[in-house]
């Protein structure tokens, strides 16, 4: 298998045993004709006169890939661990978690390559889905942590979305 220095950052080059007729610039009418042409290796035609400076390229299958774009995310859930209150500390940073998915879409050219000359064959497209977590942290307020005796509540909104208020009680500790 050949060098294939046209594409460097490419991914999944294989050889096409398959050879493209490359006219030299200035070439004759016959040479010309010829030009772009794709043979199977070792099938190439002969060169139809002396002194023709015409190129016979060795050619590879090459994939691009575009960029991966979002085409959607799912509704996030949030959640949160429950907060630790120290005796007489009425509030506390409590670690809430925000996890979605989105699905990603990219392009992937299949292309033949030769020498300086790529074609593009077939575009078709990939998907994937990919989990993002996010985390933030809120502060979770107590009513009390002073009266062991009875049940405190606490209260914490979602830093992102303020509007959501979890609420829970626990017994002080002592
Ligand atoms: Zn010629
Ligand atoms: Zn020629």
């Amino acid at each position: 298998m050949g060098s294939n220095p046209e594409s460097p950052e490419s991914e999944g080059v294989i050889s096409a045993n398959k050879v493209q007729w490359q006219a030299n610039p200035g070439a004759c009418e016959k040479c010309n004709e010829l030009d772009g042409q794709y043979f199977s290796q070792g099938n190439e035609p002969e060169k139809p006169h002396p002194n023709c400076n015409c190129k016979i390229v060795e050619c590879y299958y090459v994939n691009e890939y575009g960029r991966w774009k979002e085409i959607s995310r799912s509704v996030p859930s949030y959640n949160m661990q429950d907060p630790i209150f120290t005796q007489l500390i009425n509030s506390t940073l409590v670690l809430w978690m925000k996890s979605y998915y989105i699905t990603e879409e990219r392009n992937v050219n299949i292309c033949i390559g030769c020498g300086t000359r790529r074609e593009v064959l077939e575009t078709n497209n990939e998907h994937r889905k990919r989990k993002i977590k996010n985390t933030e942290y809120s502060i979770a307020y107590c009513a009390s942590t002073t009266k062991i005796d009875e049940w405190s509540v606490w209260w914490c909104a979602n830093p992102w979305v303020p509007g959501d208020i979890r609420r829970g009680s626990f017994r002080p500790g002592p």
